[in-house]
């Protein structure tokens, strides 16, 4: 029995930018008869129906891998909130910021397991615990205690922890009847509002129309199958479902490995949402700042050819007081009161020596990223570069290393190494924790926490690569 790691379905597309693997799909074929149709519902009913290792034809856990498991497709932000309001629990999350579930949670080889656990920030921790019961289900004497799942080791380390039967609506009576004795930690919830859920959550997918409503029909299809009526409809139901032979034919060898497996299910590593609650940067580069980078790369052209004059006019022309001020007023950010109290710091003492990594490790590292802020994604400029157009140009431009006396796009667009986990709260310059960043970004986080500033990791973003060189063009024919 397995309990899925992640039960998350993503791909990245070329933005970067996480998606589910319906975001792919650029419509849905028009004809229900079409081969690409019947292919597309596969994908979906292979996913959600069949060969689980651990599926039986009846019974909970029949129904709570083959329904629960269609939020794999879901972003969580768009069910989890809805999920826990239905439970009428009190606590709802406001702002999440990452979530992971899977299946068959313990830590026990014997004992006992959750059906569901989720994992949520918000960005503090929070475990819901789902035990789910099919219609007429009864509830065993150790099923009341919400203590019995809720202590288990494998969750004692939250401190808010929350349980929430899932049962058909017509046992809610006879079982809230018993929740009164079970306290505000619990929270009921049905069948038939959690395909409500689904399909709501399916109707509103970032995907062309019909892809959405797909999800939505096919959703309600594995509902109605069983016989459960959602407590909401999909606008438009699917009249040709692929039969059960049809969709069992040509599958892979059903598994038959009854062996408890049990995986690490907590979130190790924050993982982000693929929605929009957290920006990808703090401050956005101004469309003048892009301009600017264009004008500085023509200049560095200009070095190439040895036409320093025509260098020089595009330094001046750059160096506008309009940038410093930009750059002064996001690295104060006047405008973007905290949510809540910085994390304290580290004492001096316990910080790790080495506070910056060294040249060799940074050029790797801007390499890495191919010379563009992870955060905000503009081009950023080697300080090799900066450091041999110095050395050609010496008049052309302000070469100071104060920010009042230094180029002011140049002083933004400079390439930074970026401790994610800051070194004041006790990061490393291992190439994990480092990220190349411009001024801007570096400057406006400075040594607060990603969920502090609201910014999602950058390290799930791949980075960029294109022809874009850190302006290390320049260096070519130049003994360095
Ligand atoms: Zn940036």
């Amino acid at each position: 029995m397995t309990s899925a790691a992640t039960n998350r379905l993503d791909l990245w597309d070329q933005d970067g930018k996480v998606r589910f693997w319906w975001a792919a799909l650029a419509s849905v074929p028009s004809s229900p008869e079409s081969w690409e149709y019947r292919r597309l519902k596969r994908v979906w009913f292979d996913h959600t129906i069949n060969h689980h290792p651990f599926v039986t034809p009846t019974g909970e856990r029949h129904l709570t891998v083959s329904l629960f498991e269609n939020f794999a497709a879901l972003p969580a932000a768009s069910w989890l909130p809805a999920l826990l309001e239905a439970a009428g629990l009190p606590e709802i999350p406001e702002r999440l910021t990452a979530v992971n579930w899977g299946y068959e949670v313990g830590t026990e080889a014997r004992g006992k397991y959750a059906d569901v656990a989720i994992h949520a920030r918000d960005p503090e921790d929070l475990v819901i615990v789902v035990e789910a019961k099919a219609r007429g289900g009864t509830l065993k004497p150790d099923d009341h205690e919400p203590g019995s799942y809720l202590d288990l080791p494998a969750f004692s380390w939250c401190e808010r922890r929350y349980l929430i039967y899932l049962v058909d609506e017509a046992d809610v009576e006879s079982l809230e009847t018993k929740a009164q004795e079970l306290g505000v930690r619990s929270g009921i919830l049905t069948w038939q509002q959690l395909g409500g859920i689904q399909i709501e959550a399916a109707r509103h997918v970032d995907a062309p129309e019909r892809v959405a409503s797909l999800l939505a029909g096919a959703i309600q299809f594995q509902f109605v199958e069983r016989s459960i009526v959602p407590s909401r409809l999909a606008a438009e139901y699917l009249e040709r479902e692929p039969a059960t032979e049809e969709i069992h034919k040509d599958a892979p060898g059903k598994q038959t490995s009854t062996e408890r497996e049990i995986q690490e299910w907590r979130l190790t590593e924050p993982q982000a949402l693929p929605d929009s609650a957290l920006a990808p940067c703090m401050y956005e580069p101004t469309e003048t700042l892009r301009e600017a980078l264009s004008e500085l790369s023509a200049a560095a052209d200009c070095v190439v050819r040895g036409d320093l004059e025509e260098a020089k006019r595009s330094l001046t022309a750059t160096d506008r007081p309009e940038f410093l001020e930009y750059y002064t007023r996001c690295t104060n950010r006047l405008d973007r009161p905290l949510a809540r109290e910085p994390k304290a710091r580290l004492p001096r003492d316990e910080r790790l020596e080495t506070r910056m990594p060294g040249d060799r490790l940074r050029r790797e590292l801007y390499e890495r990223d191919g010379w563009h802020c992870r955060f905000c994604g503009i081009g950023v400029i080697d300080p090799r570069a900066l450091k041999l157009m110095a050395a050609k140009l010496p008049t052309a431009a302000r070469w100071g290393t104060g920010n009042a006396n230094c180029h002011s796009a140049m002083l933004i667009l400079r390439a930074s190494p970026d401790h994610v986990l800051p070194h004041s709260h006790g990061g490393d310059n291992a190439m994990e924790n480092l990220v190349t960043a411009c001024f801007l970004c570096q400057f406006s986080r400075g040594e607060l926490l990603l969920d502090e500033v609201g910014v999602s990791d950058p390290r799930l973003r791949p980075p960029i690569r294109d022809v874009w060189d850190g302006l290390l063009r320049v260096l070519e024919g130049s003994a360095e």
